[in-house]
């Protein structure tokens, strides 16, 4: 039977489907989500949240492993992981519920079933009628003004190594695993195959990390991915560059997964981690005018709007930045331009990028490389965290890392900036604020930071364009 008319259906209730709902919900627009899982999708289940959850608790195992460098004996503690779990599932739990209540409080209605779009037909003259079917093979059609697809990704697989579950695993496999191994092999150095190379080799798991380019490359600054490389090898994480895998040097057995490479590499298992690609399979979008690229994603404009004028896409199934925030911010874009709100177009400059491993990585806009390409005029002013009074105090031994800012030579303005050490994930959202406002380098070093706090290094980065720092 046909519901009544929606002004908007999202397809898909992960963190970019919700957002959208909520801002439309807060427009007073009449709005359905249809969900074939659970709502809070990838990040909330499968993603940010407990592998944040993981790294923390094997971050504090390590720190209590540096204790006497605090002046602090303790015993050799014991990394239960039945405990780390417990406690992943207890936090992803009360934000579940959280959202839940979010959902109903702002009167959207949730659909848990499976969305496809439909073509024109007597219930509807344009495309984009969504059809919900249910597990017990019920179906019904929700007529709508807007539809936005926000269906996400999933985990971009070997065709050579198919996904077992036990020895070939994705990133769900992992954060669902009840006993740890005592090897793992990573494929791929892209940001969720160093988050768990980083997880594992602190607490003392063997990490090797299996990449087809010659060396690591995140977030585009050349020095940052080598001190990311340095600080994980001193972790214990082997690197094996440059190898072109087939099915001719893998071999998986009952037991185990060999490698044959320069040297043979036998794990327990193997985290094939090597990118994710959009869901856009089986969700009708032939029945549509809405144009898929050649990267198998669906191509929007800057305010999220598809080729058919009233289908909107939002989220990983647009392939820009796969981030949670980036989807987020994607989702209510999309709804203020539908709804004539005049958004400001989406500027991915603008938006942080971060990698939770230890040491952690964080960017914004252009690296001083990138910059160049571009033509602009650019002068980096880079500081080290030793140079840094909270730095010293929050890490045990030498602080790691560094700070760099890229600076248009032109008028001052920041255009970029890469940090990697200890909190630089908290950091870079000064920096966000910074480049929205178009701030310069001037005004970074003007405004007073707190001290001792890790950003007081930002601040003299400003004042270093100028040639007025103090401490540097
Ligand atoms: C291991 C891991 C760690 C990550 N860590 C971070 C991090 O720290 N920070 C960060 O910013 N990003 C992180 N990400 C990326 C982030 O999770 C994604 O960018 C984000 O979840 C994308 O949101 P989305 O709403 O586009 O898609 P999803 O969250 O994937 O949501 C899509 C939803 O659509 C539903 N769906 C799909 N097809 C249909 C259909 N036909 N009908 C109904 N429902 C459907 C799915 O069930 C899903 O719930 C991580 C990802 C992974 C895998």
């Amino acid at each position: 039977m046909a519901q009544e008319k929606y002004d908007l259906v999202v397809l898909g209730g992960g963190i970019s489907g919700y957002s959208a709902a909520i801002r439309a919900a807060q427009l007073d627009k009449k709005v359905a989500i249809v969900e074939k899982s659970q709502l809070g999708g990838t990040c909330l289940h499968n993603g940010c949240i407990p592998t944040k959850s993981f790294l923390k608790s094997a971050d504090t195992y390590q720190l209590i492993q540096h204790a006497e460098d605090y002046g602090i004996s303790t015993s050799t503690p014991t990394f239960n992981f039945q405990k780390v779990q417990e406690r992943k599932q207890r936090i992803v739990a009360s934000m579940y519920s959280g959202l839940q209540m979010l959902i109903k409080q702002k009167k959207i209605d949730v659909f848990n079933g499976t969305g496809r779009l439909l073509g024109p037909s007597i219930f509807s003259p344009q495309s984009g009628t969504v059809s919900v079917t249910y597990e017990d093979g019920q179906s019904e059609l929700l007529t709508n003004d807007y539809v936005l697809i926000a269906t996400g990704s999933s985990p971009a697989t070997l065709p050579f190594l198919p996904i077992d579950h036990q020895r070939i695993v994705t990133s769900d496999d992992l954060l669902a695993m009840t006993t740890l191994p005592n090897s793992i092999a990573i494929i791929g150095a892209g940001v969720i195959g160093l988050e768990f190379a980083s997880f594992f080799s602190q607490i003392g798991v063997e990490v090797h990390v299996i990449e087809a380019a010659d060396k690591i490359r995140i977030n585009d600054s050349e020095a940052v991915s080598q001190q990311l490389q340095q600080s994980l090898s001193k972790r214990g994480v082997t690197f094996h560059t440059g190898v072109a895998l087939s099915e001719d040097n893998v071999k998986v057995t009952d037991d185990a997964v060999t490698f044959e490479l320069d040297d043979t590499i036998t794990a327990d298992m193997a985290l094939v981690a090597i990118g994710r690609r959009a869901n856009i399979a089986d969700i009708g979008l032939s029945n549509t005018e809405v144009v898929v690229t050649e990267q198998q994603t669906i191509e929007t404009n800057d305010y999220m709007q598809t080729k058919a004028p009233h289908i909107y896409a939002s989220g990983d199934v647009i392939g820009q930045l796969q981030l949670a925030h980036v989807g987020a911010k994607e989702g209510v874009i999309a709804v203020e331009h539908m709804f004539q709100q005049v958004p400001i177009a989406i500027d991915y400059a603008l938006m942080p990028r971060c990698i939770y491993t230890t040491p952690e990585v964080a960017a914004i806009g252009l690296s001083a490389e990138a910059a160049k390409v571009q033509g602009y005029d650019v002068k980096t002013v880079k500081a080290a965290f030793q140079t840094n009074g909270k730095a010293m105090i929050m890490s045990p031994g030498t602080p790691e890392g560094f700070a760099e800012l890229i600076v248009d030579q032109a008028d001052g303005s920041i255009i970029g900036a890469s940090l990697i050490g200890q909190n630089v994930t908290e950091q870079i959202n000064e920096l966000s604020v910074l480049q929205f406002l178009n701030g310069s380098a001037l005004e970074l070093g003007m405004a007073t930071h707190a001290h001792p706090s890790m950003a007081e290094l930002l601040m003299e980065l400003g004042l270093k364009y100028e040639k007025q720092a103090i401490h540097l």
